[in-house]
């Protein structure tokens, strides 16, 4: 399988500073082996800043799993790597495989593990090319079968689960736009989500956009109310045993958002063992 054996290139030649990345981020693997968190603290050993971390975001389709890895990637200087985007690239680019892809898309299912996989390496290579090490990968692996691909070239510290309600997954997808011209992500759904059954309830405000992007906006082709409840349906019977796989190796981190960006930011900091210091560096550098 020629993608995978790129892929497996890639590891073998940058072999020794993938040690050193896996060495530089032992700590962060220690401290999560063997334990899930609900939002509690993670341990205060774990400072993962500047030790070019190795994470994996997971997440329904809608949870904000890009917009908490982008963040987190400007942090702690690492690439945020996002399967979807790589895939939207290739459909905008108007190429022979961006055409094929298109219809499996706006039909809410998974390309093949094949292709995922060679989108991703080509990615890694540029990437290398200009020196980034370390990563945040989001939507990516999908599939167990990914996972252990994954597994088999590089060593992941850390998967980080981000979990909301389905009903306020649909809302959110639904509610998401981007502006065409600077290509920024906003929500225009207004969350309110009594809490029942000793759940708490959930409030998300909406991100609304500049005044001048509000005439850009668009909504992307799969977000549509049939197309999202098939991505989820994707999700449970394809991602999920993905979060059995990584839970399995003791790299799980549960986290269930506690609200929108204002709420949920400062919270994930803490079980991450990040602090506002670093936030404040991270922006001033
Ligand atoms: P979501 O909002 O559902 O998390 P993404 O932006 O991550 O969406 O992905 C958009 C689409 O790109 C997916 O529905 C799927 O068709 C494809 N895709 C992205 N990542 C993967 C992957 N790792 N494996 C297979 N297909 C993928």
């Amino acid at each position: 399988m020629a993608a995978v054996i790129r892929l497996l290139r890639l590891s073998s030649s940058s072999s020794l500073s993938l040690a050193r990345r896996s060495l530089s981020t032992a700590v962060v693997t220690e401290a999560v082996k063997s334990q899930t968190y609900t939002q509690n603290p993670a341990p205060t050993a774990v400072d993962p800043k500047g030790r070019n971390v190795q994470w994996v975001f997971l997440g329904c389709p809608g949870v904000g799993k890009g917009t908490y890895a982008s963040r987190l990637s400007t942090l702690l200087s690492v690439p945020h790597i996002a399967t979807g985007d790589l895939v939207r690239e290739e459909l905008n680019s108007g190429s022979n495989l961006g055409k094929q892809l298109e219809d499996i898309v706006n039909q809410g299912k998974l390309v093949s593990d094949d292709i995922i996989i060679s989108l991703l390496s080509k990615r890694l290579e540029a990437g290398e090319g200009k020196g980034e090490s370390g990563f945040i990968l989001d939507g990516f692996p999908r599939t167990v079968r990914q996972a252990e691909i994954l597994d088999e070239v590089t060593h992941i510290d850390l998967v980080v689960n981000l979990k909301l309600p389905e009903s306020v997954l649909i809302e959110k997808c639904l509610g998401r736009r981007i502006c065409s011209q600077c290509r920024e992500n906003f929500n225009v759904a207004s969350i309110n989500v009594k809490g029942e059954n000793g759940r708490p309830g959930i409030s998300m405000a909406p991100l609304l956009p500049p005044p001048q992007c509000v005439s850009k906006l668009i909504t992307r082709a799969d977000d549509t109310e049939d197309v999202v409840k098939e991505r989820l349906r994707v999700y449970n019977e394809k991602s999920q045993p993905v979060e059995d796989f990584y839970r399995g190796q003791g790299k799980l981190l549960e986290f269930d958002l506690p609200g929108g960006i204002q709420e949920t930011w400062p919270k994930l900091l803490e079980v991450l063992n990040l602090d506002e210091q670093d936030e404040k560096q991270s922006v001033a550098a």
